[in-house]
């Protein structure tokens, strides 16, 4: 069974990783006990693994994804992006991950490189990127595609990226990952908006655990514009570290404890936020593991994600 066929009839549950820069990071995560490995114990239904910006990282990505195919514990996805990628090449990477097992793939336009107006390859936006895919490989792929509750940065309107992710399942995609999103009442219009646009493909939740301020902020706002609850901002003022989170060598005194402690409030917030997603009608709960294993296992296992398989 597919991710896709697997939401039609339950909730699924699923991990995101990147493809580590160095050798020892590599090591951590696909080494012998190392957090693929663990992360297997929790029983997923898949792991994601991003791609990297016009293409930087694209050997490791297939690394990661080879060693997730090789183990079988579950299904291995692939994120691709349109940036920098002619059809030659896109036709080429493709037709390797199959050739490697992969037949999961995010269809994605990419996030454009600092600098970069366009995505500087043949391809545009994800709807020709799927429509792409369809043309070439048929239904080789099982294809997700990306969904903004917000709206994403640059769409003309929410309107105007909702006919686009129709569209996108119009060429062919079979289930949407989604963009963070903190704001709930924001997540159910949208969801209550795209069903009543036709788009009747499963809606796999994309979560970023909340362990760090710098990175919850960072996540937030460089790219995203997501809107932060009042109790989420609370918690990141509660907890500010002086002179900002995003010091080296902050002079507050107490930052290791209010680390420790920020954390600690993070992770059920994070938990309480996936009961508030679950009890809105989604389908599926991806957990971006951050390429580590203790909270976000922790997080699984007191969100009840384990007993959904
Ligand atoms: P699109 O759907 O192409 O949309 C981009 C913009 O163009 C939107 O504003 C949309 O409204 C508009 N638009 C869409 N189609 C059309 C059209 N046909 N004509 C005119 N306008 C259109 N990025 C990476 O680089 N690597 C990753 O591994 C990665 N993983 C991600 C995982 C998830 C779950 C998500 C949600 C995002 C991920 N991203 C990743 C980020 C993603 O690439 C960016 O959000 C990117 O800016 C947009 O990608 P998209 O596929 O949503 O773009």
């Amino acid at each position: 069974m597919n991710v896709a066929e697997i939401m039609e009839n339950r909730n699924a549950f699923s991990f995101e990783v990147f493809p580590p820069k160095t050798d020892v990071g590599m090591e951590k995560l696909c080494g012998k006990g190392g957090v693929l490995e663990q992360l297997y114990t929790l029983n997923p239904d898949y792991i994601s693994c991003t791609y990297g910006a016009g293409g930087t990282n694209v050997g490791k990505n297939l690394e990661v994804l080879d060693k997730i195919v090789a183990d079988g514990k579950c299904t291995g996805v692939t994120h691709f992006t349109c940036i920098g990628n002619t059809k030659e090449g896109i036709k080429e990477q493709l037709q390797t991950y199959l050739d490697h097992g992969i037949d999961h793939m995010l269809a994605l336009r990419g996030d454009l490189p600092f600098g970069w107006t366009g995505t500087g390859g043949d391809l545009h936006y994800a709807t020709e990127l799927v429509k792409f895919v369809r043309q070439e490989f048929g239904d080789k792929f099982c294809i997700a595609v990306a969904g903004s509750p917000e709206g994403h940065i640059q769409c003309r309107s929410l309107e105007a990226d909702i006919a686009f992710l129709k569209q996108k399942q119009d060429n062919g995609a079979d289930y949407i990952m989604t963009q963070l999103c903190w704001d709930m009442d924001q997540f159910r219009y949208w969801l209550d908006a795209i069903r009543a646009a036709g788009i009747w493909m499963p809606v796999d939740v994309g979560i970023m655990p909340i362990l760090d301020q710098a990175a919850t902020i960072n996540m937030a706002l460089s790219r995203n514009a997501c809107v932060m609850p009042r109790a989420l901002s609370e918690l990141i003022s509660k907890h500010w570290i002086f002179p900002n989170p995003f010091d080296k060598e902050p002079f507050d005194a107490a930052a290791e404890q209010k680390k420790a402690d920020f954390k600690k409030a993070g992770i059920e917030y994070t938990i309480n936020q996936i009961d508030e997603y679950r009890a809105c009608g989604i389908n599926g709960i991806h957990l971006y593991a951050l390429n580590k294993y203790d909270d976000v296992a922790y997080i699984a296992k007191e969100a009840g994600l384990l007993d959904l398989i």
